[in-house]
């Protein structure tokens, strides 16, 4: 690859970051702060939070088997996802690629920090095609956005594939892995150590439970994980979620007992939805999703709408016409669905 000097935007590389007050002093232990203009009455929330998350990282990294140094936390993947292209890419000079379909925030940032969009589309099996991938790069390509499994496709992405990408191209892969928890793939972010051009995302919000505390968070050699703290924000991940991911991570055995259920329910939602005469075909998953393929995807989602049921209508997107992405509930809401649709 090419060297992170070399990838990362001039300003970005310079930038000598913000510096916070409870950064300046380190290895003492504090009993009296008044360094940060905080109001010392209402605790904690008078605190400004831990702007390097320290004690949320140590516990991140023993659980998913990294480095606490190979993490950046962000409000959301989506920021992290933000902070990609403003680290790596020139407005109106630097392009990226992704596959097509995806997940959606990946062009909507790229329009936000005008960078080029450049979508490769997936075969019709939705995998992909690394020599495709690599034909659509040029010099001025800083990343390559795979997502696995993929959304709304649901599939993973084959790794073979990917990681002929990966050491083909000379810039950052981002493999955003947000429904790994649900797939039996050993996950990208184990092979960090192979691999130094990969960010890989993960997040709370799909199998922890907690897309409302707002954590994602990215996975990278350390080198780059220090350019990322650089650049955020320095109070982005606020004290209540800080708090409400420690103890979420302190309970692990309940988010296996989820996963396990969803994975059941939804094989029993896709064996139900291949009996449906208006169902033409159920793609495989390894999410906590699929994608069915109806007859009338439109028609389908504005009667479950008026009868109180919101599913994804995905027939816009390229490759899934008449198509609807199913999350997979509780029981009860998923058979709430299934009685709905078998009175169509
Ligand atoms: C849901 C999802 C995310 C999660 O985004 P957050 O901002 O962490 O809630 C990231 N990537 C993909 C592909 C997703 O589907």
């Amino acid at each position: 690859m090419k060297k992170l000097e070399e990838l990362l935007r001039d300003n970005i590389l310079k930038l000598s970051p913000y510096s916070c007050a409870r950064n300046e002093y380190s290895g003492h232990t504090a009993t009296v702060l008044l360094d940060a203009n905080e109001n010392p009455y209402n605790n904690p929330y008078n605190r400004y939070p831990d702007p390097l998350q320290v004690e949320l990282k140590k516990m991140m990294a023993k659980l998913k088997g990294v480095l606490p140094e190979q993490i950046c936390f962000g409000n959301g993947s989506d920021e992290i996802i933000d902070l990609l292209y403003r680290c790596f890419c020139r407005p109106a000079v630097d392009n990226v690629v992704a596959i097509e379909p995806t997940y959606g925030m990946y062009k909507v940032c790229a329009d936000i920090n005008d960078v080029q969009y450049r979508p490769v589309m997936l075969d019709d099996k939705f995998q992909i095609d690394s020599e495709a991938l690599l034909k659509a790069c040029d010099d001025n390509t800083k990343l390559i956005w795979i997502c696995s499994p993929n959304n709304p496709t649901g599939n993973l992405i084959d790794s073979g594939e990917i990681e002929k990408v990966v050491n083909a191209f000379d810039g950052i892969v981002v493999i955003d892995e947000a429904y790994t928890d649900f797939s039996r793939a050993v996950p990208f972010r184990l092979k960090l150590a192979k691999y130094e051009n990969i960010v890989v995302l993960n997040t709370m919000s799909k199998a922890w439970g907690c897309a409302g505390i707002r954590l994602g968070m990215a996975f990278a050699r350390k080198e780059i994980i220090d350019v990322f703290n650089k650049v955020k924000y320095p109070y982005n991940i606020n004290v209540l979620t800080q708090k409400c991911a420690i103890d979420a991570l302190k309970d692990s055995f309940r988010v296996e007992k989820w996963i396990n259920t969803i994975v059941v329910e939804r094989n029993r939602m896709m064996n139900a939805f291949q009996m449906l005469p208006i169902c033409s075909k159920v793609y495989p998953t390894d999410a906590n999703f699929f994608l069915a393929k109806m007859d009338d995807a439109q028609a389908i989602y504005d009667y479950l709408v008026k009868n109180g049921i919101i599913v994804r209508n995905r027939t816009n997107v390229c490759m899934c016409n008449n198509c609807l992405r199913v999350t997979i509930g509780t029981r009860n809401e998923n058979n709430a669905l299934l009685a709905a649709l078998r009175q169509y």
